[in-house]
């Protein structure tokens, strides 16, 4: 396989008789091992040069064993994996990894981007299979990101902004630490235990913000990275939150608390994963993408009543007669979004 590459890219070399065209031929070549399908301007050139029959086997080879190649290099290159570790679960791979990291290395192109491009931005189907398999991802919320998160969600619940939004959702950004550790699998590899330690939230005061949704300012994220590098050094920034008022109000006589249960009011909407899917394709934060989104669910009770258990992803509670559901869905790299593994708050309300 490695020798097969290897003389594809010496033929491109001699063949392609043009810098610029050599280059581009070999990142299609890259791009044939990274996601299996061959891109059209190297299908249009192969029969001309004699290369039908080598790329049409190459082809093949990716596409055997369930894109146990792709998969390998997908995991090397997003799931921090070592080339080792990737060649126990799919197999002998090794070679051929390392071959295509080369290849990435010598053409100045980073795969993760060129599959996402492929793709017009969206993940082949076994790289996400691979992620969701292979990652279990948690969110553990400190005590003062889990107060940062609820009190402007709460203020903006309860104080009307003007005369038309008697309440607004609100949103923001958060901090900390992102830490993968390794976990074996059921196979003979290794899945990505990653953990994001979210310990400070701050809200974006220039979002413009009504009872529907809240759009984040692209300026203000740009402006809150740049002055976080300053004040939070230690912390990186790990994505966003925004909340979901249910009020009486809204409703009228029917309760805020039926119409959130109803609704599952804490699930993001289809407006916010379109908004991740943006994100994740041009993020607005230079580099770096939402990894993960936090919702804010806020309503009100009839009367006071203990929070049910909630779900893996979730964590209810009661501030006096509001009742307050976090819920944490990790955002994968091409922007889709799913809830997390585990969300653990390192707090617990007195009320409870
Ligand atoms: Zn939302």
């Amino acid at each position: 396989m490695v020798t097969k590459i290897r003389s594809l890219v010496d033929k491109i070399d001699t063949d392609a008789g043009h810098h610029k065209r050599s280059r581009r031929l070999q990142k299609d070549l890259l791009t044939l091992i990274a996601t299996g399908s061959v891109p059209t301007t190297l299908r249009a050139l192969q029969k001309k040069w004699g290369m039908k029959k080598p790329i049409a086997e190459l082809e093949r080879a990716i596409a055997s064993n369930e894109f146990a190649i792709p998969k390998a290099l997908h995991a090397t290159q997003t799931l921090d994996w070592t080339p080792k570790q990737a060649t126990k679960e799919f197999g002998q791979v090794l070679r051929v990894v390392r071959e295509a990291q080369n290849l990435g290395g010598k053409l100045g192109v980073l795969i993760p981007e060129l599959v996402l491009g492929s793709g017009n931005g969206r993940l082949p189907a076994f790289a996400t299979e691979l992620e969701d398999r292979l990652q279990h991802v948690e969110v553990v919320l400190e005590q003062r990101a889990v107060a940062a998160l609820v009190l402007p969600a709460i203020e903006a619940y309860m104080v009307p902004k003007n005369k038309k939004d008697h309440f607004t959702e609100v949103g923001g950004i958060c901090f900390g630490h992102a830490i993968s550790c390794s976990k074996p699998t059921h196979g003979k590899g290794e899945a990505r235990r990653t953990c994001f330690h979210v310990e400070f939230c701050t809200t974006e005061l220039r979002a413009r913000m009504t009872e529907d949704e809240v759009h984040p300012s692209p300026l203000s994220e740009r402006v809150l990275d740049s002055a976080s590098g300053v004040l939070l050094p230690h912390l990186e920034f790990l994505g966003g939150f925004h909340s979901h008022p249910y009020k009486r109000k809204k409703w009228g006589k029917s309760s805020s608390m039926a119409q959130m249960k109803g609704a599952e009011g804490w699930d993001l909407s289809e407006g916010d994963r379109k908004y991740l899917r943006r994100e994740a394709n041009g993020p607005t934060i230079e580099g770096k993408p939402p990894r993960l989104e936090i919702v804010v669910t806020v309503a009100e009770m009839k009367r006071l009543a203990k929070p049910g258990a909630g779900y893996r992803h979730t964590f209810p509670f009661c501030v006096g007669r509001l009742r307050v559901i976090l819920a944490a869905y990790h955002v994968r790299s091409d922007g889709e979004a799913r809830p997390v593994d585990r969300l653990v708050c390192h707090w617990r309300s007195l009320e409870d």
